[in-house]
C-alpha cells in the first residue's frame, strides 16, 4: 500500500489546484485593462474644484499649503476684477503646485480647505519619470468644464461675486 501513497497525495494536490481554479472567485485584476473599484473612503490623487458655475473654488488662501506636513504644496494668489474673474471674492490661486513625491496622501490639505476646493479623489495613476514631472501644475489638478463658457477667467457681472468663502452645509463624508 505504501506505494498508492504518492499517488493519493498527488491526486489530492490536483483536486485542490482544480477546485482553485474553476470553482473559486478569480481575485487577479486584469489591470489597466480592468480598473479595481476603489473604497469610498480611499485617498487619490488631487482634484481642484469648480462651483456648479464653472468658477473655480480655490481662493489661493494657502491654508492647505500651511497645513501639509510635508511641505508639498505650494500656492501664489492673485487678485480678481469681475472682467477677468477665476473665483468668488477678492483672490484666486494663479500657481497651485502639489509635489506628488512628497505627498503622503494624509488629507489634511482636504480638510484645511474652507472652500473644499482640494479633494483626494480616486484616481491613483501616478507615474512620472523624472522629479519636474511629480509636481502636479493648477492645470493639471483643476476640474474640466462641461462647456467653453464655463471656462476661468471669464467676465461676470460687477458686485455678484463679493464672498470668497458661499456658505455651505458640513461637509458630508
Ligand atoms: S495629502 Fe497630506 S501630504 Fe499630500 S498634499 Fe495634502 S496635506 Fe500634503
Ligand atoms: S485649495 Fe483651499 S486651502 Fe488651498 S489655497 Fe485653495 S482655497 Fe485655500
Amino acid at each position: 500500500m505504501r506505494v498508492l501513497e504518492p499517488m493519493i497525495e498527488l491526486g489530492r494536490g490536483l483536486w485542490i489546484t482544480f477546485k482553485q481554479t474553476f470553482f473559486n472567485p478569480v481575485v487577479t485584476v486584469s489591470y489597466p485593462e480592468e480598473k479595481r473599484q476603489v473604497r469610498p473612503r480611499y485617498r487619490g490623487r488631487h482634484v481642484l474644484k469648480r462651483y456648479e458655475n464653472g468658477l473655480e473654488k480655490c481662493i489661493g488662501c494657502s491654508l492647505c499649503a500651511a497645513a501639509c506636513p510635508a511641505d508639498a504644496i505650494f500656492v501664489e494668489a492673485s487678485e480678481n476684477t469681475d472682467e477677468n474673474r477665476f473665483s468668488p471674492g477678492e483672490r484666486y490661486a494663479s500657481t497651485y503646485e502639489i509635489n506628488m513625491l512628497r505627498c503622503i496622501y494624509c488629507g489634511f490639505c482636504e480638510d484645511a480647505c474652507p472652500t473644499e476646493a482640494i479633494v483626494l479623489g480616486d484616481n491613483y495613476e501616478l507615474s512620472f519619470t523624472s522629479r519636474r514631472d511629480a509636481i502636479y501644475t493648477k492645470e493639471m489638478l483643476l476640474e474640466t468644464v462641461p462647456s467653453s463658457d464655463m471656462t476661468t477667467p471669464r467676465s461676470v457681472e460687477p458686485g455678484v461675486y463679493t464672498r470668497s468663502v458661499p456658505e455651505m452645509k458640513d461637509p458630508q463624508d
